[in-house]
């Protein structure tokens, strides 16, 4: 056997502790919503009493025209991140959207998760998803939401380069799966609570639509939606879209 130096053990562990470091930082760059790691990463401002309820994977012929009546009974402006796929497929439901005063972002065309693309399918995916809604809306789109909250530093680079600002989230409903709507309407709340005792503005992630096809019920979204705003009238609150924070 080789007798092995005790420096050498120590370099060793240094690299093994490194490599950690090292990959630790890519996942968390790659997956942690508020990682700044991959580059400027808008998540919210820095007025706790500022909200952006965010809503993804839409239009979706079940769900979005009735969160389009709640936000209208209550005045609240909101901000939806859609899905190519579903734009080309339900163009009148996303200019609905606009037309009722609410920011629309692009969210990709059949929702990947985009860290393990290679370059030209993360550039086909945004390129697509932004002539769907501007051949829909009539109008340019700024913002970008990486379905999952998954991307590289490539991911930035091209959103960049389509004139993208890359959008993430701090407070989650955990509504993809069927959860219900009180416990919607709780973990919403406790996450409202933790971002606010930061001293940072509250950027809601719930879903509208489902990734996978047209039609999910989003029932409990909705209702949590009534629910919250319902709760925040009359509060220093103030709802705000996405723009709001650059
Ligand atoms: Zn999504």
């Amino acid at each position: 056997m080789t007798p092995v130096h005790k420096s050498e053990l120590v370099a060793a562990g240094t690299a093994v502790v490194a490599a950690v470091v090292a990959a630790g930082a890519l996942v968390d760059g790659a997956l942690r919503p508020q990682s700044q790691t991959f580059g400027r990463t808008l998540v919210a401002g820095r007025d706790p009493d500022e909200i952006a309820l965010t809503y993804d994977d839409g239009p979706n012929d079940a769900a979005t025209m009735q969160l389009l009546d709640v936000l209208a009974r209550h005045e609240a402006r909101a901000t939806f991140f859609m899905m190519g796929r579903f734009v080309r497929q339900r163009p009148e439901i996303a200019r609905a959207v606009l037309a009722a005063g609410h920011l629309v972002g692009n969210h990709t065309m059949t929702h990947p998760w985009l860290a393990w693309q290679p370059e030209h399918v993360i550039r086909e995916e945004l390129r697509g998803c932004n002539e769907a809604l501007e051949d829909s809306l009539g109008a340019p789109v700024r913002y970008f939401r990486p379905p999952h909250g998954a991307r590289r530093p490539a991911v930035l680079r091209i959103a960049r380069e389509l004139g993208l600002t890359l959008v993430q989230w701090n407070v989650q409903g955990n509504d993809w799966a069927p959860i219900g709507t009180q416990r919607i309407l709780g973990k919403v709340e406790r996450g409202m609570r933790r971002v606010k005792e930061r001293g940072r503005g509250a950027n809601i992630l719930l879903h509208d639509g489902y990734d996978r096809a047209m039609g999910a019920d989003r029932t409990g979204t909705v209702e949590a939606t009534d629910l919250l705003l319902g709760r925040l009238a009359g509060t220093a609150h103030r709802l705000v879209t996405v723009a709001a924070w650059g």
